[in-house]
């Protein structure tokens, strides 16, 4: 046995697992659809091929069975030579890249031109069917061989005539492979004579195919939709916030007005029951201002994680009838029912962070007035006591307008406003609720949000708080 099948077999199978491992790194990619990538998926199937062919057919003049050797040279004769036309398109694409005119006609006409290549390519099988073959001889001496020589020369020669002709406007890059194959292609009579019996061509082919992995343009499409979700993210809440800040100077401006307005004409006055009005009015303008800019520093600082959660002793139900009064006091002249249960278990004093627990329930009651025009409002807490802990349970359930259930998980992203608040005379940030949810989250509690359009809204909030033994 001559030691160049040994070495023969090893290049091939070498090449061979290098080719398949491209193939699955190539196929596993996401890539684009353009005709660059078609033809090159094609190209790597057919060099993958042209190894499994020259592979068997070491391995078969190895066990001495030269017909079978034969036919698999032949099969590798016809698959590298149908590498050789596809890469002599890919050639021509390139060339051709700017021609935007001509790639539209191309990608119009690809399907037909496909059939073309196919049919090239039966030729090219069936001719090195008929063709006889000498594999014990010189590639010389064979018909076979001559006829692969030609055609491949005759694809190089066509290609670097049309580099040379289009050499101006080419994108150098993307011929690398090509400039790499022609000068191999100089050198492989040179390496014949050192190494006369070893077949360079496959490591060539493969070497083109991993060199064309990295000059085809394909973006990293993960990355590209990475950016692009980042990008859109970026304009998204861009747009919030100048939303924001064309309702905030709105928002603001109204009791604003209304305090100057309002301040002006007390002042001018003489009666007193029309001063006592006037600072009542004033008193609720500066309320909303006040609500306002708490939301905004209050925004800010969830924002910039700077918020902190305190400790200290206090008294739940003082805390609640502290609610239950500001809520009344809302609910003004409005056609509302406050309907309030505090379960008997609810322990008398908790540690915890009073004000947020009293801003969260907060939140939730001036909504609930808000958006209600009439009926009833059920503010319901009840306690889960477990140990030390206890895990409040705190309910609010009105007969409002409703939201629509498809915007139920948009309802706590900051400065959202169902289209009819934004379109209507209530005043509003859009920030109450994405401020409660940060609040709740905080606290590692949760909050759920159940809603019927014309029916009414409930928001159920659960937070732990600790129990005070003394
Ligand atoms: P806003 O300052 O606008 O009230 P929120 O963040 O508190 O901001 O609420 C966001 C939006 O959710 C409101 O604009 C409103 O459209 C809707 N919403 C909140 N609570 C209720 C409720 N109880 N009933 C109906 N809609 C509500």
């Amino acid at each position: 046995m001559k030691p160049s099948i040994y070495i023969n077999i090893s290049i091939g199978t070498c090449c061979l697992i290098f080719q398949i491992a491209l193939y699955i790194v190539y196929l596993s990619k996401k890539k684009i659809s353009n005709i660059d990538n078609r033809i090159y998926s094609k190209m790597l199937f057919l060099n993958t091929l042209t190894l499994i062919f020259f592979v068997s057919l070491m391995a078969f003049i190895y066990y001495d069975n030269i017909s079978i050797a034969t036919f698999f040279n032949k099969l590798a004769l016809f698959s590298s030579l149908s590498w050789c036309l596809l890469f002599a398109f890919y050639i021509f694409i390139v060339i051709n890249e700017k021609n935007k005119e001509l790639l539209k006609y191309i990608k119009l006409k690809e399907k037909t031109i496909n059939a073309l290549l196919y049919f090239i390519m039966l030729i090219f099988l069936v001719v090195f069917l008929i063709l006889p073959l000498d594999i014990n001889g010189t590639p010389i001496s064979s018909a076979g061989f001559i006829y692969w020589d030609f055609n491949v020369l005759f694809l190089l020669i066509g290609a670097s005539i049309l580099i040379l002709y289009n050499r101006k406007t080419i994108n150098k890059k993307k011929l690398l492979p090509f400039y790499l194959c022609f000068l191999t292609f100089l050198g492989v009579p040179l390496v014949l004579i050192i190494f006369p019996e070893v077949t360079f061509g496959f490591i060539v082919f493969t070497i083109i195919s991993y060199i064309m992995y990295h000059t085809i343009e394909n973006p990293d499409l993960k990355l590209l939709n990475e950016l692009t979700l980042a990008k859109n993210q970026a304009e998204k809440s861009n747009r919030a916030k100048s939303d924001f800040l064309s309702s905030m100077s709105h928002e603001i401006r109204t009791p604003l007005n209304a305090i100057v307005g309002l301040s002006e004409i007390a002042h001018e006055s003489n009666n007193l029951d029309d001063i006592h009005k006037d600072t009542e009015d004033i008193l609720i303008a500066s309320q909303n201002l006040l609500e306002i800019v708490n939301g905004i520093l209050d925004i800010n600082e969830l924002d910039t994680d700077n918020l902190e959660l305190t400790e200290e002793r206090y008294n739940i139900l003082e805390v609640l009838d502290e609610l239950v009064n500001m809520i009344k006091i809302r609910i003004g002249n409005k056609d509302i029912k406050i309907d309030t249960y505090f379960s008997s278990l609810l322990p008398k004093y908790l540690i915890g962070d009073r004000d947020k627990v009293k801003r969260i329930i907060s939140n939730l009651l001036s909504n609930a007035v808000k958006y209600t025009d009439k009926g009833t409002i059920n503010f319901n807490v009840n306690c889960n006591i477990n140990g030390n802990d206890c895990l409040l349970i705190i309910e609010v359930r009105d007969t409002g307008r409703g939201i629509n259930p498809d915007n139920l998980d948009k309802l706590f992203d900051k400065f959202y406003r169902e289209q009819g608040d934004i379109d209507s005379s209530i005043s509003g940030t859009g920030l109450g609720l994405s401020i409660t949810k940060s609040l709740v989250e905080l606290m590692n509690g949760k909050i759920d949000v159940d809603s019927e359009l014309g029916v009414g809204s409930t928001f159920v909030v659960s937070i732990n708080q600790k129990i005070s033994n003394d």
